[in-house]
């Protein structure tokens, strides 16, 4: 899934928990995209392209088992919420956390081609619907409802809104073998398309950070034994 989709998961969780801060979720829904930054600048993971690239379909998500896979997933998961909950005493945030991380995976599994382990030095079974390789343009359709559907739930505002359907869009050329874009220019140059994704990555959670403040009714809740004094 891309950047901004996974970034407006983080409004559904927070909705669920709405005495946990935004921007540790907001960061626990990209935990594993930001590992996979970090493992391919490191060597350790590998992305490769096709000679051209046309679609998110040329491009290959070789090599990632330690920062997607099944197991790492939900060991980091279960990790921070017993960190968090059973160490630090907060309960919402650790739950929040752990959710947040764990829906990457789910995410990714259900756009993915067959590329997620489930544990690093397994190679088999590769998991993945395939939906980017199979049918790129109902990914992009199913990915914009699913950021709206965010938005909805969350109660988001214009500004809000306006990322989701920009940041989507933006993948439109990504979607569609179609329509060219700036694809193009990643063929034979994979850690140009990580930093494409990190800067993608850092934007989305920054601006979403920005345009969704605390939820209007927790922060009227809170306010409320005070303004009763
Ligand atoms: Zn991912």
């Amino acid at each position: 899934m891309f950047a901004v989709d996974h970034a407006a998961t983080a409004l559904l969780v927070k909705r669920r928990y709405p005495s946990a801060r935004l921007a540790p979720i907001l960061v626990s829904v990209q935990a594993m995209e930001l590992g996979w930054v970090a493992l391919n600048y490191l060597g350790v993971e590998r992305t490769t392209t096709d000679a051209v690239v046309h679609s998110v379909a040329d491009i290959h998500l070789a090599y990632m088992p330690y920062s997607h896979s099944v197991g790492t997933a939900i060991g980091a998961a279960v990790l921070a919420w017993l960190l968090l909950e059973k160490g630090f005493g907060r309960a919402a945030l650790g739950r929040a956390v752990g959710i947040g991380i764990v829906s990457h995976l789910i995410l990714d599994l259900a756009t993915h081609g067959r590329d997620i382990v489930l544990w690093p030095g397994l190679s088999t079974p590769r998991l993945g619907l395939g939906l980017y390789e199979a049918a790129p343009v109902a990914a992009f359709v199913v990915e914009f409802i699913y950021g709206i559907v965010c938005w909805y739930v969350y109660r988001g505002g214009l500004g809000l809104l306006t990322l989701i359907c920009l940041g989507n869009l933006a993948n439109l050329s990504f979607l569609s073998p179609a329509i060219p874009g700036p694809e193009e220019y990643l063929a034979g140059r994979p850690l140009l398309l990580v930093t494409v994704i990190f800067v993608q990555i850092v934007v989305t959670l920054v601006l979403a950070g920005m345009l969704a403040p605390d939820d209007p009714a927790s922060t009227a809740r809170r306010l409320s034994p005070v303004l009763a004094r």
